[in-house]
């Protein structure tokens, strides 16, 4: 579903990745690992159009990403994304934040746009929550507005950059909950994280990047368990 090719990126004189060979099956959970400035943000963006790169291909259902392509807007509908720290409208309520992609990038009516938020609401835990404003909300909560959010645009695939970092380690398992539960459901995902447990337990593969190579992928058990470059030997050693 997701192919990417000797994908290159560089920011002027620093490239920051360099020939990225990967590719995500539909309903496969990939989990990307490996240090702070690694190149795993860049990836990401680089798969749903937000960034452009300098060299290799991404394609989607065959369809190639190009931030400078007209049908850019559309692989953004059908590759949804999740951040770190969320990025929802902090003056807009909870339901607001979920029916907006649907009603204005999608022309949907609000009548189905708001049936459908409502139930993804509460599919997430928060089914009492759509008057609130995010601010009045905890970071797992906020967060787990913004899955519901990306889940509105009914993606193909959902690529999630780093979504617990930012939250009190008692709000981590809230948030991985609703992650496990959407892999469950046959998601095709991609998920930058450091939560090692998630990784072993919900991952098909995992892939450890360091210094923007793919140093190592497999399953994941394989790769977590056994890793066998030192570098991902090194890198587990830290985190674990
Ligand atoms: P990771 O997510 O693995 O921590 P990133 O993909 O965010 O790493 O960053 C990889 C490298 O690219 C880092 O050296 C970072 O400083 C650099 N970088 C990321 N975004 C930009 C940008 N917009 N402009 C210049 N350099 C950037
Ligand atoms: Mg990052």
């Amino acid at each position: 579903m997701i192919e990417i090719r000797g994908l290159q990126k560089s920011y002027g004189q620093n490239q920051v990745l360099k020939g990225i060979d990967a590719t995500v099956s539909k309903g496969e959970v990939v989990c990307i690992v490996g240090p702070s400035g690694s190149g795993k943000s860049t990836i990401l963006r680089c798969i749903n159009g937000l960034e452009s790169y300098n060299g290799g291909s991404i394609t989607i259902h065959g369809q190639k990403v190009d931030n400078q392509s007209p049908t850019i807007k559309a692989i953004r509908t059908e590759v949804a994304m999740v951040f770190q720290r969320f990025n929802l409208f902090p003056h807009r309520t909870v339901l607001e934040n979920v029916t907006e992609g649907p009603i204005f990038v999608k022309g949907e009516d609000r009548a189905t746009a708001t049936a459908r938020a409502r139930e993804l609401l509460a599919s997430v835990g928060l089914a009492d929550k759509e008057n609130a404003h995010p601010p009045q909300l905890s970071g797992g909560q906020q967060q787990r507005v913004a899955i519901a959010r990306a889940l509105a645009m009914q993606p193909e695939a959902i690529l999630f950059d780093e979504p617990t970092s930012a939250l009190d380690p008692e709000l981590v398992g809230d948030v991985l909950g609703v992650m496990r539960k959407l892999a469950e459901a046959g998601m095709t995902m991609v998920v930058v994280t450091h939560e090692m447990q998630f990784a072993r337990e919900v991952a098909d593969r995992v892939m450890f990047i360091d210094r923007g190579v793919i140093v190592e992928q497999g399953p994941a058990r394989e790769v977590l368990n056994n890793p066998q470059n030192p570098r991902t030997q090194d890198f587990l050693r830290r985190v674990l």
